[in-house]
């Protein structure tokens, strides 16, 4: 046995926080000033940016000394070597989505993910990469789809986690019982020591110089330690606390290396950042999955889901990939969401309290069907005939997989101060005591006061579950209570407490619960080994805190909400909650002192979703820039902290705030893909609101802001406002006074346009009475801009047999145009939320006549039409507005309504076929609210159309901003990330853009003119 930690190293392992903290500024501006001069990278110091690194997915908060974005892997080790000089600790961090606290503590935090994610050699014949650790694992694998091969530790966080965190965590994906978890995987680390030396971690027999004398060392406390580790370490597949000093004697259930042979880098795996730096990974692939067969399997009870689970493992020789479970309330939760609903009810046979996802995969689907036809076997053993739903087809168990995410997802969207929290949520047992491991921690729940909802890994024994927990007031308190009741459980069946999610803050001292007393202690000397400054994540495995020590919580006992008017209506999020039933109280009622904004920006839990790339919208800014600041994440904790006085005083109309919410382009996307559903497009209006009122409006914000109300007398002067498009030096004064870039053309005056032309459809008295009736709402950008696209919906809803009337202001008839109405959006982007209110007034009271006969109303830009359904409706306006949004729609989503009613049958017999593709870009607000399909199902009404939706983040112009100056290369970036390049790549296809902004982007970047669907409707009338 190695002898006991030194003194000295003991006592800087304890103080070392507090030391960096004490001396802070002094330490921070060494640090800084030093970084700043001797790299090349970002270096982040600011109390937003420190801020904003001091959270993870996990209830802690712990801010760092300074962030620090290298470059290149190379200025890495010149970082390290800074601190080293300076004493100061180092939190190394991928997508920073650990659960337990793992990248959070007040060192410098070094953000791997913006550069150091480089595929360095991939060897398709021997099935292995070599990755620097920044990498993303889906990018990873979508870079390997072309050999046929993944990486296979399929963690749900794939769009976000990275290799470099995966590795950390030693983390684990859904079919880990076929491909175990990532020690199974790594091959190779190259490292770096916190003394700065290069290490390369590989097979232990070839090893040479420190990485041998590092590998002897711990082989000789594993050896020392046999017994204890015989005693001690848990049998399951699943143990991810502590260091893997079991690398030289397994206790794993499945050996760690193929052949039995001890592989250092196994070490560095799961070591959350605390021995070494990782430089790069050689990782073990596999061969993609070529078919997959998915057996849904229904219990009457979760328990004989639970009891189950030990049987099915038995089938497949090797084929079973995952067993998942999703039980009653996941159930229920999906059958209540209308994206959901229907393909959860293909998986369901009457009314189950669980069912288990089985799924088998290999070379054919042919050689997979005995393997369903045995599990429908044993579940009739089981007493359990019929119980199985078989999908053999992809799609149906594509779309089953996205409803088991989701559900989750929507498990975390509860509003109030009571949350799902996570630290139990990843005991392992075996699985032989599932059933009543489960049960009997259900219990505990109910003894607390708490549920929990079960999902997730039925395969190996690791159930994930979050009781809810108010953590503001006795969460920390019953956090632990549960937690000694449910290690009781663990240890009773001899599961491991840490299954999963790793150690950090929350698991940390439970480490010596699990092992004992020597093997804690072997981890010390293994830590003093390799780090003897204790300059790696000091207090993470060893020595760590309390995991209830509310200082270091996000929502500990310091946190408070500091009072804020706020400009639109949030109380719907200031609400509490009943941890059992999961009722919410009437909003306004959760007591927030911001009117319900705090509670709205704190939903959102830093799981990380917002750094994905995959299809969905959010988050272009991030997309295009890959910071923190810029992402949703980002602005959502920069904004809880000016909430909440970290950031000083009045901070919400401060600076700060305002760079974090400045490349927001208002998209709504997520507020559709955020699992929380963070709307921060409705928060930029609330904190451009705060800031405009303090700082003022500019020349541009009136501009843009007040053109529906001028509109009509600036069309007067189209010939002499349209000379600022060919005169490029009247572009540049232009820019000069408004900061709209000269490199842009405007929008297009026209003095003949919609809202003055002769025939605008029948009367207000016509259509109420009107046997097919229909209301157009006509915004300006479509009735000044391009009326063209109101002039062709209009032909388009005639032809169709509908009497339409044009929505207008009342008594203003003789008006050269100023009856049109607005939503308020111009304003709305601006902050000028009360002149948005007097706009948006103005038009529901229009419509509300008509919405009250449930007619149709009809709306061209889907900014401005969803206004009806989205803003208007937290501006104060009452049940007008609730009425009105009822039956606001966009042109294609009531012709798809219509179409459905079989009402567009004479339409149908007016339309040409089409002679050319057609490409489809959604405007982002479409696809915030889910209204893709109706655009795909109305084009579809045109004869051999066969429409391709490009798959888009935002184009990138939304509304003014692409055309601001300081926002052009951001614009630009954003769009040829994946649009204009879609676009260039057909020549000749017909491209269709309902947004206007989307139009003049696809123009500006492609040189190519997109049209609404009205037109492309209207050109194939006959
Ligand atoms: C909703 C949700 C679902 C999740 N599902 C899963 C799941 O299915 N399976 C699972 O295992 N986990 C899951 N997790 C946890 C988490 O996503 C994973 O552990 C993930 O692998 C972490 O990756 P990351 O890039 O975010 O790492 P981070 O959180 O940034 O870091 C993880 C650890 O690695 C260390 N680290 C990062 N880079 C380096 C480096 N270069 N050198 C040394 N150390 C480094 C960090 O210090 C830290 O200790 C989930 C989390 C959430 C929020
Ligand atoms: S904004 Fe939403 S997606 Fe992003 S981290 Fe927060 S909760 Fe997750
Ligand atoms: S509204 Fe769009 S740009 Fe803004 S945070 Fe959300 S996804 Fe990102």
């Amino acid at each position: 046995m190695n002898a006991p930690l030194p003194k000295e190293a003991t006592e800087s392992a304890a103080n070392m926080y507090e030391r960096v903290s004490q001396n802070f500024n002094e330490v921070a501006g060494k640090l800084a000033s030093r970084l700043s001069s001797e790299t090349q990278g970002e270096v982040l110091f600011g109390a937003a940016d420190r801020g904003r690194y001091a959270t993870d997915a996990s209830i802690y908060q712990v801010k760092p000394v300074g962030v620090f974005v290298p470059r290149s892997a190379q200025e890495v080790p010149i970082a390290m070597a800074i601190c080293r000089d300076l004493g100061v600790p180092i939190v190394p961090r991928g997508g920073g989505t650990s659960q337990c606290g793992q990248t959070t503590g007040a060192g410098l935090v070094i953000d791997h993910t913006k550069y150091i994610r480089n595929v360095l050699e991939v060897d398709p014949d021997q099935r292995t990469v070599e990755v620097e650790p920044g990498i993303v694992l889906d990018h990873l694998n979508a870079s390997l789809k072309k050999h046929g091969l993944w990486f296979p530790v399929d963690v749900s966080t794939s769009a976000q986690a990275t290799l470099g965190g995966m590795a950390g965590n030693n983390s684990c994906g859904s079919r880990s019982i076929a491909y175990g978890n990532m020690v199974h995987n790594v091959l190779g680390a190259k490292a770096w020591l916190s003394d700065g030396t290069p290490i390369q971690m590989g097979s232990f027999d070839q090893s040479t110089g420190r990485a041998k004398a590092i590998g002897e060392f711990v082989q000789k406390l594993a050896l020392q330690l046999k017994p204890e580790l015989e005693a001690h370490w848990p049998k399951v597949l699943r143990r991810v606390a502590g260091y893997n000093l079991d690398i030289f004697h397994n206790q794993n259930e499945k050996p760690y290396t193929g052949d039995g042979s001890v592989n250092l880098a196994h070490l560095l795996v799961g070591s959350e950042g605390t021995l070494a730096m990782t430089q790069s990974l050689t990782l073990q692939l596999s061969e993609l999955p070529r078919a997959k067969v998915l057996g849904v399997v229904n219990f009457p009870s979760f328990y004989q889901a639970m009891d189950a689970a030990q049987h099915i493992v038995k089938l497949g020789q090797g084929r079973l990939t995952a067993v998942e479970l999703v039980d009653r309330t996941m159930i229920d939760l999906s059958l209540q969401n209308p994206a959901f609903a229907p393909t959860i009810r293909t998986a369901l046979i009457g009314q189950p309290e669980a069912v288990l996802l089985v799924e088998f995969a290999g070379a054919d689907k042919a050689s997979l069907l005995p393997d369903m036809r045995q599990l429908v076997e044993l579940m009739g053993d089981l007493g359990l005939p019929n119980s199985v739903v078989e999908m053999v087809d992809e799609a149906p168990q594509k779309n089953l997989w996205e409803v088991r995410k989701a559900g989750l997802n929507i498990m975390m969207s509860l509003k109030g101060d009571g949350k799902p929290v996570s630290f139990i949520e990843d005991c392992a047992v075996p699985l032989a005591h599932l059933a009543e491991y489960t049960d009997e921690l259900t219990q505990v729940f109910k003894r607390h006061g708490t549920k929990g909802t079960w999902y997730a890994h039925a395969s190996v024994g690791t159930l994930h579950v979050r009781p809810i927990l108010d953590m503001r007031r006795d969460g920390a308190k019953r956090m632990r209570r549960i937690a000694e009741e449910a290690s009781a459980l663990v240890r009773k069946y001899k599961g491991a407490y840490s299954g999963e999610h790793g150690d950090g803050l929350c698991r940390g001292e439970w480490i010596e619960w699990q092992f004992g007393p020597q093997i804690t202690q072997a981890f010390a000397s293994i830590k003093q080994h390799l780090d003897p400054l204790n300059l790696l994540s000091p207090q993470r495995i060893v020595n760590p805190p309390k995991m209830d020590d509310t200082s270091i919580m996000r929502f500990g006992n310091q946190y408070q909400v500091i009072p804020i008017q706020t400009a639109l209506d949030w109380q719907l999020w200031n609400v509490q909650n009943d941890p059992v039933t999961e009722q919410t109280t009437e909003p306004g009622t959760g007591g927030d002192p911001a009117q319900g904004f705090a509670k709205a920006v704190e939903m959102c839990n830093n799981n990380g979703t917002c750094r994905k790339f995959d299809a969905g919208t959010m988050c272009p800014s991030y997309r295009v820039t890959r910071d923190e600041q810029h992402l949703t994440r980002g602005r959502a904790n920069t904004l809880r902290l000016a909430l909440s006085g970290q950031l000083g005083q009045d901070a919400l109309s401060g600076e700060e705030v305002q760079q974090a919410m400045d490349l927001c382009v208002g998209c709504k996307g997520c507020k559709r893909d955020c699992p929380t559903g963070v709307d921060m497009a409705r928060m930029k209006i609330e904190t451009t609101h705060q800031y405009k009122s303090k700082h003022g409006f500019t020349l541009k914000d009136r501009l843009i802001s007040h053109l529906p109300r001028y509109a009509h007398l600036a069309a007067l002067f189209s010939s002499l406002l349209n000379l600022r498009n060919s005169l490029p030096w009247l572009a540049q004064v232009a820019e000069k006074f408004t900061g709209l870039s000269a490199k842009r053309s405007w929008p297009t005056w026209h003095s003949d346009h919609f809202f003055n032309a002769e025939t605008q459809g029948v009367t207000r008295e016509h259509v109420l009475q009107a046997a097919k009736p229909v209301v157009m709402f006509v915004d300006t950008f479509n009735g000044y801009f391009e009326s063209e696209n109101a002039f062709a919906a209009m032909r388009v809803l005639k032809a169709a047999g509908y009497s339409v009337h044009v929505a207008s202001k009342e008594g203003l008839r003789n008006e050269t145009g100023s009856r049109h109405l607005c939503c308020g959006r111009t304003y709305l982007a601006n902050g000028m939320v009360d002149m948005a209110r007097e706009q948006a007034r103005e038009l529901v009271n229009a419509l509300l006549p008509f919405a009250e006969k449930k007619i149709a109303i009809v709306g061209l830009e889907p900014s401005c039409l969803l206004t009806l359904r989205d803003e208007a409706l937290v501006l104060g306006l009452g049940d007008a507005a609730q009425v009105v949004s009822q039956q606001a729609m966009l042109l294609e989503e009531f012709l798809a309504r219509e179409n459905k009613n079989k009402q567009l049958e004479g339409l149908k017999e007016k339309l040409n076929a089409a002679k050319h593709p057609i490409l489809l870009h959604g405007h982002c607000h479409q696809k915030a609210f889910g209204v893709m399909s109706p655009v795909m199902e109305v084009i579809g009404l045109i004869p051999n159309a066969k429409p391709e939706l490009i798959e888009s983040s935002c184009c990138g112009m939304a509304g003014s901003f692409g055309y601001e100056t300081s926002h052009l290369d951001v614009s630009m970036q954003m769009a040829e990330l994946s649009l204009l390049p879609a676009v260039r790549a057909k020549a000749d296809a017909i491209v269709v853009a309902d947004g206007t902004s989307c139009r003049h982007q696809i123009k500006d970047g492609a040189s190519r003119d997109a049209i609404h669907v009205a037109q492309l409707l209207s050109q194939h009338l006959m």
